[in-house]
């Protein structure tokens, strides 16, 4: 099956450690395989979204790079894609079936601040969720569920301690 994988850039511990975890979350919670954050190592972000997996399943990686060049580069040497995700870029709707029609691995890649020209000329595709200034959170919620197309709805988690029971009108967990 094809992995999915998010690449986060440029974290910065001081002001992206809320972002950086929700960008995790998303990924984790909207059916990607894993995330490898560049940038300041940030056990604490580790250390709370390994606590998720944890309670909630997985599987779920999370893992920091000093490179993301390199990264990216060896990611296409072993015959992965990337997908950059950016305004700039080609509307999600126009992509997606090209992106759909390969089983190739799949690297996300998510910004933080400005992102270097290179990212934009190594990646396979930069697809745009709108053209205008969003979040990468919902940036990447919206292509996640684009390109699961809904599956995240019924995905099961492994290894999982807590699972909601779908309620109407109150809060139920199985634990
Ligand atoms: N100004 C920055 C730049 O030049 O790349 C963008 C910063 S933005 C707050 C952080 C990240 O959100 C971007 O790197 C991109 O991954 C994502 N993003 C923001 N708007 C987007 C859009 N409309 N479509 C796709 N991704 C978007």
């Amino acid at each position: 099956m094809t992995k999915i994988l998010v690449l986060r850039l440029g974290h910065r511990p001081a002001r992206d450690k809320r972002l950086t975890t929700h960008v995790a979350l998303t990924a984790r919670g909207l059916g990607a395989d894993g995330i490898i954050i560049h940038g300041v190592e940030d056990p604490k972000i580790v250390h709370s979204v390994n606590r998720v997996v944890e309670n909630w399943g997985g599987p779920f990686s999370i893992s920091f790079c000093s490179s993301w060049k390199s990264f990216i580069t060896e990611w296409l040497e072993r015959g992965g894609e990337v997908i950059h995700l950016t305004m700039y870029g080609v509307p999600l709707p126009e992509g997606l079936e090209q992106i759909r029609k390969s089983d190739k691995d799949k690297l996300v890649v998510v910004g933080a601040e400005k992102v270097p020209r290179e990212v934009y000329d190594l990646a396979t595709h930069n697809v745009s969720v709108t053209h205008q200034p969003i979040s990468e959170v919902s940036a990447l919620a919206v292509f996640l569920d684009r390109y699961f197309n809904g599956y995240e709805f019924c995905k099961e988690f492994e290894g999982r301690d807590i699972r909601i029971i779908r309620h109407s009108n109150r809060k139920k967990k199985d634990s």
